[in-house]
Formats: structure tokens, sequence, C-alpha cells
């Protein structure tokens, strides 16, 4: 049987969704369509007004209602120190680390010759020119511990490595789980993780 038009266009938009598939996109829309009216209104408001008011940090690309985001701001930060992330959620993640107070920047996916995401996708240059204009000592490359992030590490390392200044940089400890992705972990491992970081040898 065919169904509404607009029931079909509802559930082809939250299909764009990541992790939706068909079943879950009916399960979302019904849901949504036995919403009463003020919820719904709330719900469309709630949306536009997080569309309109959270945007990627001028800096950092950290997703918050300010940019300069709220880390970049701080001037209680250690400004010398710079944890790499690939998404915004992960920022969140390493927040929760109580020793770390370093900065961060957000690439804003990971390197995957596969799905064709290369080098210019990423904030890879923006990276590479914080290196070479702030006072950073260190960077730790927090990528999650599958194939795209170890492919994206290798070749930061790589561009860092050209970089003519003295540049620690350092992974988190072994112990992060196998395709692990940073953003689900507890804040025991993470910490385990960041104090055990090593440094990684440049030849
Ligand atoms: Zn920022």
């Amino acid at each position: 049987m065919k169904r509404p038009e607009s029931f079909e266009k509802l559930l082809s938009i939250l299909r764009t969704l990541p992790s939706v598939g068909p079943k879950m996109s009916e399960r979302m829309a019904f849901r949504i369509l036995r919403m009463p009216e003020n919820e719904i209104r709330e719900f469309i408001n709630v949306l536009q007004a997080a569309h309109r008011e959270v945007r990627p940090c001028q800096i950092c690309g950290h997703w918050d209602d300010s940019s300069p985001c709220q880390v970049c701001r701080d001037p209680d930060r250690d400004r010398a120190v710079l944890c790499v992330v690939e998404n915004s959620q992960d920022v969140q993640a390493v927040s929760r680390i109580k020793d770390f107070h370093g900065l961060y920047h957000v690439l804003g996916g990971a390197l995957s010759p596969l799905e064709g995401i290369g080098p210019q996708d990423l904030q890879i240059a923006s990276l590479l020119k914080r290196l070479r204009d702030e006072n950073i000592t260190e960077v730790i490359l927090a990528l999650n511990s599958d194939i795209e992030g170890e492919t994206t590490a290798q070749y930061l390392i790589k561009q860092i490595a050209l970089i003519p200044k003295d540049i620690k940089i350092t992974r988190p400890a072994q112990g992060l789980p196998a395709g692990g992705e940073l953003e689900y972990m507890d804040e025991l491992t993470l910490s385990r993780a960041f104090g055990g970081r090593r440094e990684f040898d440049r030849n």
C-alpha cells in the first residue's frame, strides 16, 4: 500500500541521519506524528535554535554557540598542549579527563581512501598552520583506534615532522580498545590512556 507523500518525505529525511535505517526511521516518524501540537512546535523551535546558534569554532573547529569557543577563550588553558581529535563529540569526552587542560583541534573526521575522504576534506591545513604559528610544544593525537584513525595519525605524524620546530608528538597509551571510539570511552580508561601517553619516535 502506498504511504502518504508527506510521510514518505519524513521517512527519507530521517534516514539521512547517522545510524537511522528503515525500521528506526519508521519508529521515529510515528513518534513525531503522535506529538501534540505544542510538543511538535517546541521540537521544531529547538531544532532551529540549535542549528542557528551552534557553529564550529573558527580556531579549533569545536561546535559551540560562540566562536572562538569557550575552550579557546579560556585563559586558564595550557596553550602549549594541543589535543587533536576527530569530532566535536571527542572534545566532550576528553574534557572529562581532569588532568588535561590543553587546547583542542577538531579534524572533522578521519582520512578514508575508501570513502574518498582526503586531507583536503579535513581541518588539517588549519592544524598545521596553528602548529607553525602558535607556541605549541606537544601535540596529542587522540584519534579513534580504527583503520581510519591510524591512517590519519600516520599522515599527521609525517606532516608535523616537516615543521621546523621542536614539537613533541604523543599518542594516548595503548589500552584504548581496538576499534574503540573515543567518545564512548569511560573517564577512567581515557584518563589512563592520556596519563600514560607516549612520545612518537619521528625517526
Ligand atoms: Zn575553539
